[in-house]
């Protein structure tokens, strides 16, 4: 069983990008620049956003963190969208997801010029996706493809299972799963909260990608010998042996299902660590123009 890396392999993604920054300064180019917009102080969200400040500042892009507390209006937020479109200087930039209630996330989302969209939400780019045309991948399967792909995992033929239809992580990974590309070429089966019996289909696979939310859903009766296992699924449990007071669990029933895989992500430390990195490297890619010319 060999353990997929998320930290080593965002680590190795972070330097590639670092070094092409390096080389786009020596050249004069334009720095690539992210701005992200927050909205009120929700600690998950507070973490995120720091966490991919600083990301820019570790391999030298520009960034710009603009606040506003919960009670911004909607409009307030999509005048800042809309000056965000125009800024030049700004190659990319994200609204950190989940909003206040008051403010229509979709209207919002639709808002932000498709060119400038590095978190891949938007419609245009969605459709790209499906379409197979270039596009903005989102974070979560564009770094499960990374893992799948820097490890040599064979894909194509292999039937895959991916459990949850999010259209942050489920639905779109299994559009991607099913594409003419590697990784992909897979036989794709999408399954969510209205599948029956669910391990039926689980153990048919080569590959599971679960994107649920439900620590312990997939157990080692679910997982045929040699499987690969992706486990997106982050959770908060209580755990009074730690400072925090909480632990982060995945979906899979770790202990029992890794002895049967030919390849695991741990909790933490397999998918997670790769999300950031897919964003600095849509925010290169839109600064060098490689997605809408
Ligand atoms: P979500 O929370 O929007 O939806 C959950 C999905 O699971 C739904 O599509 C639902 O149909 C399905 N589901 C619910 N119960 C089920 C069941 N019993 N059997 C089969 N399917 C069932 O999904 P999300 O936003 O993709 O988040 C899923 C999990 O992934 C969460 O734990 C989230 O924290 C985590 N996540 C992690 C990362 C990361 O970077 N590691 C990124 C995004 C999401």
């Amino acid at each position: 069983m060999t353990l997929l890396d998320g930290k080593k392999t965002s680590e190795a993604i972070l330097q590639e990008i670092a070094h092409e920054v390096q080389a786009i300064k020596a050249n004069g180019g334009k720095v690539p620049h992210l701005a992200a917009v927050l909205v009120g102080n929700d600690g998950g969200s507070v973490t995120y956003v720091n966490n991919k400040v600083l990301a820019c500042d570790r391999i030298g892009f520009g960034s710009s963190l603009i606040r506003y507390e919960d009670t911004v209006t909607e409009q307030e937020l999509l005048q800042k969208i809309q000056e965000l479109n125009e800024d030049d200087n700004v190659d990319g930039f994200i609204v950190q997801l989940p909003l206040p209630k008051h403010i229509n996330a979709e209207k919002v989302i639709e808002s932000i010029d498709p060119r400038k969209d590095v978190d891949g939400f938007h419609p245009t780019n969605v459709g790209r996706m499906v379409a197979g045309l270039n596009a903005y991948l989102p974070a979560t399967p564009a770094g499960i493809l990374q893992l799948l792909q820097r490890y040599d995992i064979q894909t194509s033929g292999k039937h895959c299972v991916v459990i949850g239809r999010s259209n942050i992580v489920g639905s779109p990974m299994s559009i991607l799963m099913s594409k003419a590309a590697y990784p992909g070429n897979a036989t794709v089966t999408l399954c969510h909260r209205n599948t029956n019996n669910l391990a039926y289909h689980t153990r048919q696979a080569d590959i599971i990608i679960s994107a649920v939310g439900i620590p312990g859903l997939v157990t080692a009766d679910m997982v045929k010998d040699g499987a690969v296992v992706i486990d997106v699924g982050t959770t908060r449990v209580q755990d009074a042996s730690r400072k925090s007071g909480y632990r982060l669990r995945g979906d899979v029933d770790f202990d029992a299902v890794a002895p049967k895989c030919s390849f695991i992500t741990p909790v933490p430390g397999g998918v997670g660590p790769l999300t950031i990195a897919m964003l600095m490297q849509n925010t290169l890619r839109a600064a060098k123009k490689e997605v809408y010319g």
